[in-house]
């Protein structure tokens, strides 16, 4: 891991946006837990798509369906069968990989300047990878002398698979818990279209957990064993299924774009091994701290779902078009979004250290304003004639409206310093000034600029600095 990595880490904990799990016992690999700053930014995520897709889109309705489901779901999306993952174990390291990346990862590093060897290299690890040729791809391990980077030696053991569901304990039948949160939509396909009566194209949208038990699990937030995903499925005409994909690549990847995090930081990338559900597919890849990797993914899974789920359930789960006087099943194009490695985009993307006046350094955490999770800091000067009564009375009429913090426990420079860490916009400063003219310092995160303005201007200024209006106005379709 890079120095900025372990850095945005350890902000994350010591600023209440990040803790490993069970903190206190050493932790649990891959999986945290969110502290009250990093709630609130998750919970503007959150509220920033599901606005964006729900509100904005009059055909797409909301849903939240249950992380337990009958075991049949399972089959019928082919997850017990299919949802596995490929690992290798060094004997001596103790560590485990998965052995595509453990070689992709050796020819990015190794061999730079021939790319016909490199393309012959994949191309052999493709095709053993797609005729199940394990014991294939464990000799190519060998033959390209990969060794393990901890141990430093090859003491590999042979190749196998897992399935990556979490199964739970249960007397009387296996239950697992959901790897994705599609099922719970593709089963409700009939309820939400009949009582809500949509029409095709329509969409149906949810925010919540999944569980993997991922095999290298080594990234912070970037791969989690418990995550939470934002998908939406659109079901659709399948002459259609050009259109709304392109549709559905432009929309998403322009709601990344209006967070300004950088234009540069974003790259599609068109996917070449199809997962069992899909028939074309793109990746909105990010640079993270640690390289260019998977953000959100638009797929077609075509009829692949409905119609395993008519085939197992033995229920109709079709749309009947007046037209033709046809059922068909629809397509469906869906986006998925994780919410977790969206709060690591956001995060990574917004920590700077800058320089400052007289050499000196700060830390700012530039977040789109509209994600902080506090909108504004209020502080008296100093803490005698009167000031923190004015700047608690005026936090009190706000509070209401905005999360705000009211703080006076240190110097002003350093209550500052830590707004600026957990990225809040915006500080009012109430002083000597206050009491004759009824004015207050504002001042701006980015900038640092400070100017006066009245005190009844204070709500004007933050609705106009971090009201996620600003933002919505622009993506309204
Ligand atoms: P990857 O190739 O990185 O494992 P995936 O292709 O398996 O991802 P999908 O099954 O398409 O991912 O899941 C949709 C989205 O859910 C991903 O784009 C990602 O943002 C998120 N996601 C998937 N697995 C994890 C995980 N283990 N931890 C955090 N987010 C995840």
């Amino acid at each position: 891991m890079n120095k900025f990595f372990d850095f945005i880490i350890s902000h994350s904990k010591i600023y209440g946006f990040i803790y490993p799990s069970s903190d206190i016992y050493g932790g649990i690999n891959a999986v945290y837990d969110y502290g009250h700053y990093g709630v609130g930014l998750k919970n503007n995520i959150k509220k920033y798509w599901w606005k964006s897709m729900t509100q904005l889109h009059e055909n797409i309705i909301g849903i939240d369906t249950s992380i337990l489901m009958n075991t049949n779901v399972w089959v019928a999306s082919g997850h017990i069968k299919k949802f596995n993952e490929l690992f290798i174990d060094n004997k001596d390291s103790n560590k485990r990989y998965r052995p595509d990346l453990l070689i992709k990862n050796y020819v990015d590093k190794n061999i730079l300047n021939d790319s016909v060897r490199k393309n012959d290299i994949l191309k052999r690890l493709l095709y053993y990878l797609e005729n199940n040729k394990l014991l294939k791809i464990n000799k190519l391990i060998s033959e390209l002398n990969i060794k393990d980077e901890i141990s430093k030696t090859k003491n590999w053991t042979r190749i196998r698979f897992i399935n990556m569901m979490f199964k739970i304990y249960n007397e009387s039948e296996d239950i697992y818990l959901r790897p994705e949160t599609a099922q719970g939509i593709f089963c409700n396909f009939n309820n939400v279209q009949k009582s809500n009566r949509m029409k095709i194209p329509f969409g149906i949208a949810q925010i919540g957990k999944s569980f993997r038990n991922e095999i290298i699990a080594r990234q912070f937030l970037f791969r989690l064993r418990e995550f939470e995903q934002m998908e939406m499925q659109f079901f659709i005409l399948p002459k259609e299924e050009k259109i709304w994909y392109e549709y559905w690549k432009k929309i998403r990847l322009q709601w990344h774009l209006n967070l300004n995090l950088g234009k540069n930081l974003y790259k599609l990338y068109n996917h070449k091994n199809l997962a069992h559900y899909e028939s074309i597919g793109v990746d909105i890849k990010f640079n993270f701290p640690f390289g260019l990797k998977e953000l959100e993914g638009i797929h077609s899974r075509r009829d692949f779902d409905l119609k395993r789920h008519e085939l197992f359930s033995k229920k109709k789960l079709r749309y009947f078009i007046k037209d033709s006087k046809k059922n068909i099943i629809p397509y469906v194009i869906e986006t998925s979004l994780g919410l977790d490695r969206m709060f690591l985009a956001v995060l990574s993307s917004s920590l700077k250290k800058e320089k400052i006046k007289n050499n000196k350094f700060r830390i700012v955490l530039k977040i789109p304003t509209f994600l902080s999770p506090i909108k504004a800091a209020i502080f008296p000067l100093v803490k005698k004639n009167n000031l923190p009564k004015i700047a608690k009375d005026i936090f009190n009429n706000l509070k209401i409206k905005y999360p705000l913090i009211y703080d006076y426990k240190e110097s002003i420079g350093k209550l500052y310093r830590r707004q600026d860490a957990i990225g809040t916009p915006l500080c009012f400063t109430i002083d000597y000034n206050t009491i004759e003219t009824n004015t207050i310092t504002v001042r701006y995160r980015d900038t640092m600029k400070q100017k006066r303005i009245h005190i009844k201007e204070i709500c004007n200024t933050i609705e106009k600095v971090t009201s996620i209006e600003n933002i919505l106005n622009k993506i309204s379709v």
